[in-house]
Formats: structure tokens, sequence, C-alpha cells
């Protein structure tokens, strides 16, 4: 799958943490980067990932070592910033494996289960970035 073929590892911040320190010597803070900053930076991954090929909530979970949710959030975050722009966000909505049902009412989600049958085996969506 396309699952192993990651562009875009995620980036680590190492923080230096002196073994030793007094906690009134304030030459051993350092500044944190922001996770503002962090979530900018995944959010382009993601944005430059699916202008590639189409990925799920789970594949870019790995992929960037964030949680499905998380994911969810960035997706949500790109259909609106790319709205003025000559690119969209295309999503295959989740799909119960048991009868067939895509009419989620949120596409950009995971659902548990499925409100036709009740079965909870629902395959995830997939988005894609493409040119609108
Ligand atoms: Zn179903």
């Amino acid at each position: 799958m396309g699952h192993n073929r990651v562009a875009y590892p995620p980036a680590r911040t190492t923080a230096f943490i002196p073994r030793r320190y007094r906690a009134s010597d304030k030459s051993f803070f350092i500044r944190v980067p922001t996770s503002d900053m962090d979530d900018q930076t995944t959010r382009e991954r993601i944005l430059d990932t699916l202008r590639e090929r189409p990925d799920t909530p789970s594949g870019l979970a790995e992929a960037f070592g964030v949680s499905r949710g998380t994911v969810l959030t960035h997706v949500r975050h790109l259909s609106k910033s790319l709205d003025d722009t000559d690119e969209e966000l295309l999503v295959k909505p989740p799909e119960c494996r048991e009868c067939g049902f895509d009419g989620f009412d949120d596409p950009v989600n995971v659902p548990s289960r499925c409100p036709e049958c009740k079965h909870e085996n629902v395959e995830e969506p997939a988005f894609v970035v493409e040119a609108a």
C-alpha cells in the first residue's frame, strides 16, 4: 500500500535538557516551539501528500505520527483554506462494507458504525487534492 511511501516524515524536535540544573539559573531554560507552528507544518505536509495521492485518516495518521482525529481536523481546515484557490479537496465518503451505505452527514469523519444496518464494518473515507 501507499502507506509505506512516506514522502514527508514528521518533523522531530529534540529539546536539550541538562541532567542537573538549578531552577534559579534561567540560562538552562529554552524556548519550546509552539504547537501552533507544528500544526501548521503538519497541515502543509498533509496537503503536499494529498496533492500526490489519495490517503485515508489512518494512513495519514501513521505517516505523520498524529491521531486520526487530528488528521480529520487538519483535513477540514485544508478544505476551507483551499476555498479561494484553484485546488479543491475531494472526499471519497466512508462506506459500509455490509450494506454499501455511504450517505454519511459528514464525510470527513471515521464512523464507528453504519446508521442503516448498524454494522461496525465501515470503510474509512479517502481524501485527495486536485485542480478544481
Ligand atoms: Zn450498513
